[in-house]
């Protein structure tokens, strides 16, 4: 069953989920402020489109609310990504990931409902940690 994804910022982290779930057979619509990043995933997205999403009405316009899981892939700028969030839930969108860049981010995007926030470098850094862990004990 097809599933209608939005990935908002395509960096490596969410151009990453972009191409996961486009290869899946999802359909998804790749967002990012920067034509050449909105170009890069013209043929990989069933859709792309270049858009602040801090604008509430440019949000509307490329018709979010449409939309079923909604994620927030913007690392770097911490305050685009908290008002991006912000607007996504004043809009009504059912699922809201969000990536945090710290822990502050964490806290104050859990508070404004986002659905799921992760943290890849801290959660894959513990998970590499564990996997060390018991190969060594298997080695051992
Ligand atoms: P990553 O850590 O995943 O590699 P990155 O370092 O490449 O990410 P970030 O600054 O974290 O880049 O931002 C990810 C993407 O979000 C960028 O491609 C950037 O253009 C986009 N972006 C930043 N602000 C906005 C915005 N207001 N609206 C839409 N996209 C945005």
């Amino acid at each position: 069953m097809k599933r209608e994804f939005a990935v908002i910022g395509l960096g490596r982290f969410g151009g990453s989920i972009c191409r996961e779930l486009s290869a899946e057979g999802m359909d998804v619509l790749a967002i990012d402020i920067h034509e050449d990043k909105v170009k890069e995933f013209k043929n990989i997205a069933a859709h792309a489109v270049i858009a602040d999403t801090t604008d509430e009405n440019v949000l509307k316009e490329i018709g979010i609310r449409n939309i079923d899981h909604v994620i927030v892939a913007i690392g770097d700028d911490i305050q685009a990504s908290i008002l991006t969030t912000l607007m996504l839930k004043e809009l009504g969108i059912n699922k809201i990931t969000v990536k945090a860049q710290n822990d502050y981010h964490e806290k104050v995007l859990n508070k404004i409902g986002a659905d799921h926030v992760v943290h890849p470098e801290r959660d894959m850094g513990r998970r590499i940690a564990h996997s060390i862990i018991s190969t060594n004990i298997l080695d051992h």
